[in-house]
């Protein structure tokens, strides 16, 4: 473990006012600008991600660094992409000392993570760890699936509300296209849940850290994932529809569904919640053949 001081300061109120007032800075709602004060909620998050000196923690929105200076202390790397311009001078006095991070400046969303991982982390263990801003936490999560990045496991801190519904059991009420999405990539776990008053400033709502280990293989095999997936979709758009009347609804001949919905075994009546993985699997397969 990384000899970095377990500095109580970033998560003490006063110090985090004081050090934001020093650099002229003011919370950006739109970038999601919630700030993590309380302390035992970073310690718990780099040891889910369970990366240690051997390997490298890719972080997203570092902030004022908080879970960084943790993850520095028990990974051999970390490499923050943080968007917001004006932190890099609150980073370099918070980061003071610590050697083993550095930082891409940019949107999350527009750059390769491939490459930065492979230049970064090279064969190294890697993980993924965030406190993600609330505004993208789906479109996140599913870019980072749907890329394939060679990455262990994806902790991150995210909205109760999408904690429930990334890590629901299928045939549940909270299980939607999105859970089935990341089923197929991983295996989903809510690890503990983290109260409003844990943040600077409060937000309107509770938060939880979710584990998303990375499958090495898919639960199922299937020959066309993107009609898999737009399937799932629309199925789930009008969830209380068969899923006859549902496809049909998005532009899928009535006839062709019936016969692939025979095929696969399903029955006609079924709804979109009623159905595994493999059952989509298997009606993507019977529309593709
Ligand atoms: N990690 C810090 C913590 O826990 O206190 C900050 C978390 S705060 C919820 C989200 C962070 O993500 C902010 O620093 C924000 O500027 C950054 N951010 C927002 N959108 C981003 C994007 N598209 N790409 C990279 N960083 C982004």
């Amino acid at each position: 473990m990384q000899q970095i001081d377990k500095t109580p300061r970033l998560t003490d109120a006063g110090y985090i006012r004081d050090l934001l007032e020093r650099h002229g800075f003011h919370f950006s709602k739109k970038l999601g600008q919630n700030f993590l004060i309380n302390p035992s909620v970073c310690p718990r998050m780099a040891e889910a991600c369970g990366i240690g000196p051997d390997g490298g923690v890719l972080e997203i929105g570092p902030g004022i660094g908080v879970l960084t200076r943790e993850l520095a202390r028990q990974a051999g790397r970390v490499v923050a992409i943080e968007l917001d311009d004006r932190l890099p001078p609150v980073l370099a006095e918070t980061l003071a000392g610590v050697d083993n991070v550095s930082f891409v400046w940019g949107d999350r969303m527009k750059l390769d993570l491939r490459r930065i991982l492979q230049e970064q982390f090279g064969d190294r263990p890697v993980a993924v760890c965030a406190n993600l801003p609330y505004y993208i936490t789906s479109p996140i999560i599913m870019m980072l699936l749907e890329s394939r990045l060679p990455v262990d496991n994806i902790t991150v801190m995210v909205q109760k509300e999408a904690a429930q519904r990334l890590c629901a059991a299928p045939g549940t009420r909270e299980a939607g296209a999105v859970t089935l999405a990341v089923q197929y990539y991983a295996e989903a776990q809510t690890l503990f849940g983290v109260s409003r008053g844990s943040f600077m400033p409060a937000p309107n709502v509770d938060s939880a850290v979710i584990r998303l280990r990375i499958r090495k293989q898919p639960p199922c095999a299937v020959r066309n994932e993107a009609l898999m997936f737009r399937l799932i979709r629309a199925g789930f758009n009008q969830r209380r529809k068969t899923l006859l009347n549902s496809l049909t609804g998005a532009g899928y001949a009535k006839e062709a569904l019936a016969a692939a919905f025979e095929t696969a075994g399903i029955a006609p009546t079924a709804r979109a919640e009623q159905l595994t993985l493999p059952e989509w699997a298997a009606i993507a397969d019977a529309l593709t053949q």
